[in-house]
């Protein structure tokens, strides 16, 4: 038992619910990672290039912001997007949890480069008015952390990576979880969409400023707060 065996549990079986249901893109690779804010500038994140299937939380490593180690078995790296997790919670106070992931509806708007716009209420709510696109970086390179960097203000719940997959955001573990379910949910349906080459009518302008408005002041009461840890 250490200090954040909890926390460390919590990270592993998202990554498992996660890989199970494909958002990994396969059921066997390791396409992508999870990690849990733990306080002011450390996280629990998921091992580099290790399968989920057979890990037991002891393996969740935990991590500063500058990618030290605080706390993680030997051998065992930090996934290679550490620095990608870190820089969404120095921009983004209201975040305590990262999903990012390969999921396949996701993944084919990043082939397209089509940004989502407000389509659906409960979608546009949770994740904001419009999931951007992220300028494509090498996965894992500083390049990619800076380009996400650029995003973060929109104040969004979910972005798509260019020729890489996705990131869902949320205040909570469970969040982050369903915003990656959500986004998964409006990438399928707006892909059918576009493929009957009929125009896609989107949201009125009101209602999505009005979600822009919600996400803006959820973001600002928790860097007035200071909310932290999850
Ligand atoms: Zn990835």
């Amino acid at each position: 038992m250490t200090r954040y065996s909890e926390e460390k549990a919590m990270v592993l079986e998202s990554s498992l619910w996660l890989s199970r249901n494909g958002y990994f893109g396969t059921h066997r690779g390791t396409g992508g990672n999870v990690s849990l804010r733990l306080g002011e500038s450390s996280m629990a994140i998921t091992p580099s290039s290790t399968e989920y299937e057979g890990l037991t939380p002891e393996d969740i490593l935990v991590v500063d912001f500058a990618i030290a180690i605080i706390e993680g078995k030997t051998g065992l790296k930090p996934s290679v997007e550490s620095i990608l997790h870190s820089t969404i919670y120095r921009n983004r106070p209201d975040c305590n949890a990262v999903v990012h992931s390969h999921q396949p509806w996701g993944s084919a708007l990043a082939l397209i480069n089509t940004p989502v716009p407000a389509l659906f209420d409960e979608v546009s709510l949770a994740l904001g008015p419009l999931i951007d696109i992220i300028p494509y970086g090498l996965s894992g390179s500083p390049e990619l952390a800076a380009n996400t960097a650029t995003k973060l203000s929109n104040n969004a719940n979910a972005y798509i990576i260019q020729n890489h997959g996705i990131l869902a955001l949320g205040k909570t573990m469970h969040q982050a979880l369903l915003n990656a379910e959500l986004l998964e949910k409006v990438a399928h349906a707006y892909c059918l969409a576009l493929s009957t080459g009929k125009a896609v009518t989107t949201l009125p302008q009101s209602v999505a400023d009005m979600f822009a408005s919600l996400r803006h002041n959820d973001v600002k009461e928790a860097s007035v707060t200071g909310k932290g840890g999850a």
